[in-house]
């Protein structure tokens, strides 16, 4: 069953930050500057980055409804890392000694999923959210739509942004940066990465909802990668995590 009409506002959704202030705080300025009143973000806040207890706090300060991710949860200890590779596990574990128990609290608080604005957020698959599934293929995406009732599902964990919209039972790709809202059509929106870009694309990624103008925006926005470095190599992590930045890889 769908509800029957796309939200009415226009809002942001960010994703995936993985505790890059600089990628976070560019990103937070370009949703300010094109008028964003609310913004959700679909999860993944810490892990990877040098920064988790600012960005942790940017958020809270903000009052920016979250949904869980997995590399929070796996902070939390609540979700198993030994699938994690060497990189993004030791990443897991000095987060873990480094936040803040106000932090952690904050993140153990965090939702599964959220309707807000009339749209469903999630980190992963709707369809069971805690097992973190991607949603990668059609017939991923195909079973996504059954497991929330809104027009719309926003989410992350790819870090690779996408539109795949339903309409008249047929799925499709709308491979521009930007789609149009249509009351005929429902859409799975991967938001893509604030602060760890996959797509080869190193700059941080968010979306504006203009329900007014009928769109989505996908956004790419300049930050200072090498600063987000620095403070990678300062703290003594992985080298790569650092490199990949200048890469969106
Ligand atoms: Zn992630």
């Amino acid at each position: 069953m769908t509800s029957d009409a796309h939200p009415t506002d226009r809002f942001g959704v960010i994703s995936d930050i993985h505790g890059n202030l600089e990628a976070l705080q560019a990103v937070l300025a370009t949703l300010e500057i094109a008028g964003v009143g609310d913004i959700v973000c679909c999860g993944d806040v810490v892990g990877y980055g040098a920064s988790p207890n600012e960005c942790v706090a940017l958020l809270r300060t903000r009052e920016i409804p979250t949904v869980l991710g997995n590399h929070d949860a796996a902070v939390l200890g609540s979700e198993e890392i030994e699938s994690f590779n060497e990189m993004a596990r030791d990443a897991v574990l000095w987060t873990r000694d480094v936040l803040t128990p106000e932090n952690l609290a904050w993140l153990a608080a965090l939702p599964m999923t959220i309707e807000r604005h009339g749209a469903f957020f999630v980190h992963a698959s709707p369809c069971s959210p805690s097992e973190w599934n991607y949603v990668l293929t059609y017939v991923d995406a195909r079973e996504a739509f059954n497991w929330f009732a809104q027009p719309l599902c926003f989410l992350g964990h790819s870090h690779q942004p996408f539109f795949i919209a339903l309409a008249n039972g047929e799925l499709y790709h709308i491979r521009q940066e930007e789609a149009p809202l249509d009351p005929l059509t429902r859409m799975l929106v991967n938001v893509g990465s604030v602060g760890q870009p996959r797509d080869r694309d190193p700059r941080a990624a968010c979306v504006v909802v203009d329900s007014q103008a009928r769109l989505i925006q996908l956004l790419r926005v300049d930050y200072d990668i090498a600063a987000a470095q620095a403070r990678i190599h300062r703290v003594g992590r992985h080298r790569g995590l650092a490199e990949r930045l200048a890469h969106g890889c």
